[in-house]
C-alpha cells in the first residue's frame, strides 16, 4: 500500500455503446500516484462518457475499471453551486454529504477555501462571485474530501483565457501541494501541456486512442513556460495528431 507510484485508478479495454453506437472502443489506461493525465479529443469523441465510467455514474458496456469510488473528486464544467448557499456552506456540501460531523467540516472547508484564495469571500452567494471565482469554490469544495483522484470535465472550459490560465496555475499547484492524481479531460492543448505529466489523444467515431505523450517539464511550472520553444514544439505535435484525428 506504501509502494511508491502505485496504481491510483486503471482503465482496461473499456467499451461504451449507446444502442448500436459505439461511443468509445478499447480504452485502456492507468494512472498512478503523482500523475496527471490529460485527455485531449474533439467534441463527441467520448471524453466525458470515459470519465462517467471511471466513476462509476455509467456503467460500461465491456472492460474493467479499477479505482477506489470511496473518495474520488469530480469537477465537472459548470461549478454547480447551489445558489442559496453561501460559499461556505457551498464547500461544506460534500463533507455534510459524506457525514463528516459539522465542527470537522467547517475545518475542512475554511482550510480549502484558503487553499484556493476565497477567504475573503466565505458569506458571499454564488451570484456575486465571476466565473473563475465559481470553479474555485468548486475546486475547494472537492478538496474536503481530500480525494486521492481528481476526475476534471473540461472544468476551465466557460472561463476566459486569461482567467482559465490563472486556474491552471493554480490547479498545477495543488496538483503539487495535495497530492492527488489527476485526471483531466480538455479540448485546450495549451492548457494540457502546461499542466501534465502525460497526454493522450483521442480521436472520435468511434472514440479511440491515437496517440500518448510524455510531458517533460519540472514542477513546479512557471507561467512563463508558456512561452518555451520547447513547449511550443510539444503543443505543435498534439496539435498534429489531434488534426490528423478529424480527418
Ligand atoms: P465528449 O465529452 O468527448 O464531447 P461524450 O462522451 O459526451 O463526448 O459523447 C460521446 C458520444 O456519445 C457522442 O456522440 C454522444 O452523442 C454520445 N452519447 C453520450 N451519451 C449518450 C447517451 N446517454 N445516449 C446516447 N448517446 C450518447
Ligand atoms: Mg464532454
Amino acid at each position: 500500500d506504501k509502494l511508491p507510484n502505485k496504481t491510483i485508478l486503471s482503465l482496461n479495454n473499456v467499451v461504451k455503446s449507446f444502442g448500436d453506437f459505439t461511443a468509445v472502443k478499447g480504452i485502456s489506461l492507468e494512472i498512478k500516484e503523482g500523475e496527471f493525465f490529460t485527455i485531449v479529443g474533439p467534441s463527441g469523441c467520448g471524453k466525458s462518457t470515459l470519465l462517467k465510467i471511471a466513476s462509476g455514474l455509467l456503467e460500461a458496456t465491456g472492460g474493467n475499471v479499477t479505482v477506489d469510488r470511496d473518495r474520488l473528486g469530480y469537477v465537472f464544467q459548470d461549478a454547480t453551486l447551489l445558489p442559496w448557499r453561501t460559499v461556505l456552506s457551498n464547500v461544506e456540501l460534500l463533507a455534510e454529504l459524506h457525514d463528516i460531523p459539522k465542527v470537522e467540516r467547517r475545518q475542512l472547508a475554511l482550510e480549502a477555501i484558503e487553499t484556493v484564495g476565497l477567504s475573503g469571500f466565505v458569506n458571499h452567494y454564488p451570484r456575486s462571485l465571476s466565473g473563475g471565482m465559481r470553479m474555485r469554490a468548486s475546486l475547494a469544495r472537492t478538496l474536503t474530501l481530500k480525494p486521492p483522484v481528481f476526475l476534471f470535465d473540461e472544468p476551465f472550459g466557460a472561463v476566459d483565457e486569461i482567467t482559465r490560465e490563472h486556474l491552471n496555475d493554480e490547479t498545477q499547484r495543488l496538483f503539487q501541494s495535495e497530492g492527488f492524481a489527476g485526471l483531466f479531460i480538455t479540448h485546450s492543448i495549451a492548457e494540457a501541456v502546461f499542466m501534465s505529466t502525460r497526454v493522450m489523444v483521442m480521436s472520435a467515431r468511434p472514440g479511440r486512442i491515437v496517440a500518448e505523450f510524455d510531458v517533460p517539464f519540472e514542477y513546479p511550472r512557471k507561467p512563463e513556460l508558456r512561452f518555451d520553444p520547447e513547449f511550443a514544439a510539444l503543443s505543435g505535435e498534439i496539435s498534429r495528431e489531434l488534426r490528423g484525428s478529424h480527418q
